[in-house]
């Protein structure tokens, strides 16, 4: 089992990344906090902790990554999370953004397609003291039995918004999502003003690994 071990050396390197994620334009403090908090290189496989601190996405086995900081960070500040709010996120992979989430004080339920990891992280995340309600399966469905959400945020780029996503969004809640092809997508903002009234505000390009399953890439 890894040693989960902090140093001023990680410290430091935390808070140059958090001094770059502000240059980039990040601008709500508690996400910062959170970040220049949260050891990264704990979620990493020990031969690439060297690279922990980088702005960069990296593998975490099976195909798939950890989000670069700044998307983490961007993804997290469109949602505008308070304490309390129910949140939905598809796509669990190594834990990192599910513990960012419950450090802003969320109740976090995560989906996982990818059965290892699922497994993995599951494990995982209690030996940092959190819990999150972890699900293995197909996130592009949602889970209709949990709903309704507060936010819901997709960390797996999608062809289109899942339509499943915005029902089960309550009126009054976000939905974050990248949305594109396979190689690239622009980020986007759904507010769920009424039962029938969505606003949509869409952002940047970003490259996520694909959103598989029923409502996503199949
Ligand atoms: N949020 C993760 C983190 O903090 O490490 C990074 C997520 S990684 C960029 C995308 C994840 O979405 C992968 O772990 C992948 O297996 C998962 N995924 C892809 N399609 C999915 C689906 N339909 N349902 C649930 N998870 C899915």
């Amino acid at each position: 089992m890894i040693k989960l071990e902090d140093s001023y050396s990680h410290k430091g390197q935390r808070k140059a990344l958090v001094r770059t994620l502000k240059k980039k334009g990040i601008m709500d403090e508690r996400v910062l906090e959170a970040i220049g908090l949260l050891p990264r290189h704990f979620f990493f496989d020990s031969a690439l902790h060297s690279h922990a601190y980088e702005d960069k996405a990296f593998p975490i086995g099976e195909g798939q990554t950890i989000s670069q900081p700044f998307t983490v960070a961007f993804q997290t500040e469109l949602l505008s999370i308070h304490p309390g709010d129910k949140v939905l996120e598809i796509g669990t992979g190594s834990g990192y953004q599910a513990t960012i989430l419950h450090m802003l004080g969320a109740e976090v339920h995560t989906i996982e397609y990818n059965l290892k990891l699922y497994q993995r992280t599951k494990k995982f995340l209690p030996r940092l003291g959190i819990k999150p309600h972890f699900y293995h399966g197909d996130g592009s469905l949602g889970i209709a039995e949990k709903a309704p959400f507060d936010k819901i945020i997709v960390t797996a780029g999608a062809p289109v918004v899942p339509k499943s996503l915005l029902k089960q969004l309550k009126v009054g809640g976000i939905l974050v999502i990248p949305v594109g092809d396979m190689k690239s997508q622009k980020m986007m903002k759904l507010v769920k003003k009424t039962s029938k009234q969505i606003i949509q505000e869409s952002y940047d390009q970003f490259a996520f690994v694909p959103l598989l399953g029923n409502e996503g890439w199949g």
